[in-house]
């Protein structure tokens, strides 16, 4: 099992890791590392031939997986279609998923969960580009 760091905690931000991707073992959450407030997030590996040990459904929060490394099968209700390195899925509310590791390399995903229909502004509809002098 891979424990998850805050590494570094200000006003307006908050720096966690959960060390390198390749090697990472088991399930973390990150909300309370980094004090999100819009969105859960977590990291999750699956050895080959595991999957989750159970399906299950969200009431309020969509779900957005994010495939890292490895290949496998992933389920919505009763459809199931291939999934591997670089695929994202995004899964509704209300219907059951499961995803399962088919390939010799660990499947290690993200998952990115927020209420549905909760997003209003995004990228340059919501961001600004300042004029702070750089530091770096
Ligand atoms: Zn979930």
């Amino acid at each position: 099992m891979s424990d998850i760091k805050t590494i570094l905690k200000g006003d307006k931000f908050a720096v966690a890791t959960i060390g390198a991707i390749k090697g990472f073992e088991g399930k973390q959450f990150v909300k309370d590392a980094t004090g999100a407030t819009s969105c859960e997030i977590s990291f999750g590996t699956l050895p080959e031939g595991a999957s989750v040990p159970f399906f299950h459904s969200h009431k309020e929060n969509e779900e957005n997986y994010i495939i890292l490394s490895g290949e496998g099968k992933f389920q919505v209700d009763d459809t199931v279609f291939d999934i591997a390195e670089g695929s994202i899925v995004r899964v509704a509310t209300n219907c059951d998923r499961n995803l399962k590791c088919t390939s010799a390399e660990p499947l290690t995903y993200i998952c990115i969960q927020a209420k549905e229909g909760s997003l209003g502004g995004y990228t340059m509809t919501d961001a600004e580009i300042t004029e702070h002098p750089t530091l770096l």
